[in-house]
């Protein structure tokens, strides 16, 4: 069978994270990220334009990534074969524990897709911001016209101010149609789950991952695919702000060009060809 890889970027910046900041000097540097996009363009380039970017929404600014400038970088990114996607950081929500609260999460994720499917850019993926994922949501993703989501990473969970807001432990490694009722099982709902790559305690999160471990995983991975039923598709993770920095740009580079010795990159497009194929599998 095949191996595929998703290169995705979620579009977040450093001063984001600083919430002591108030929400105005929370905002992104414009000119700074344009920048950094442009970046993120031309290192996707060396993988025929394969780039997923999750644009970030979040109640610092609803409005940022639907000016002009940005909107010409995303057009961008779907004409040289990459994609953009959804990605919502409601920490507000998670904080109170009310990441089920549809309503909000409706409102969050219909603040990018309304405006930017306007514009003729086309949004089918998902990723929760922290990893963060809540079961409920499934309907939500399913009726505004989402159908991938890329939270997924096998075996993560996190805590947020005593809360369990990303819970991830047994989930499959490779992709799988999910479970209404429970997000890490096979199940039968319209969302096909897109794990993170992730062999033994290492993943392609290339921002704390060493060149070496990426290496060690696409090669588990090629392995692995090789006796596999169905074909294999993880993504590999990075962000925005990593992109500032010349040293991790190569790296960047380089992470991908490592994968391509074993597989493939695709787009979200491409999924359903795939999945149709073999339809769901089994871990
Ligand atoms: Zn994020």
């Amino acid at each position: 069978m095949s191996l595929y890889f998703i290169f995705t970027v979620d579009g977040d910046w450093d001063e984001y994270f600083s919430t002591e900041l108030s929400k105005a000097k929370r905002r992104p540097d414009k000119k700074n990220l344009l920048r950094l996009i442009k970046h993120e363009i031309k290192i996707a380039r060396s993988v025929g334009g394969k780039l997923l970017h999750f644009v970030h929404t979040s109640p610092v600014d609803r409005q940022y990534f639907l000016q002009p400038d940005f909107i010409a970088l995303w057009k961008e990114i779907q004409d040289i074969g990459g994609s953009i996607g959804v990605h919502c950081h409601e920490e507000d929500l998670f904080s109170n524990g009310r990441l089920d609260d549809l309503a909000m999460m409706e409102q969050s994720i219909r603040s990018l897709t309304e405006p930017l499917r306007n514009e003729g850019l086309s949004l089918i993926s998902y990723r929760g911001g922290y990893l963060a994922f809540c079961k409920s949501i499934i309907p939500v993703l399913e009726r505004n016209g989402i159908f991938f989501d890329f939270s997924c990473f096998p075996g993560r969970y996190l805590h947020y101010k005593g809360k369990l807001i990303s819970d991830w432990r047994g989930a499959p490694k490779n992709y799988y149609r999910m479970c209404y009722q429970d997000q890490r099982k096979d199940g039968k709902s319209d969302i096909i789950e897109i794990s993170l790559g992730k062999i033994k305690q290492r993943a392609l999160y290339c921002d704390i991952t060493s060149l070496s471990d990426i290496w060690m995983i696409a090669r588990h991975l090629a392995k692995k695919e090789k006796t596999s039923k169905s074909d294999i598709i993880v993504s590999m993770l990075t962000h925005t702000y990593e992109l500032a920095s010349p040293w991790k740009r190569f790296r960047i580079r380089t992470a991908l060009f490592i994968c391509s010795l074993y597989g493939k990159f695709i787009n979200d497009k491409q999924i359903p060809e795939i999945v149709k194929k073999k339809g769901t599998r089994k871990t």
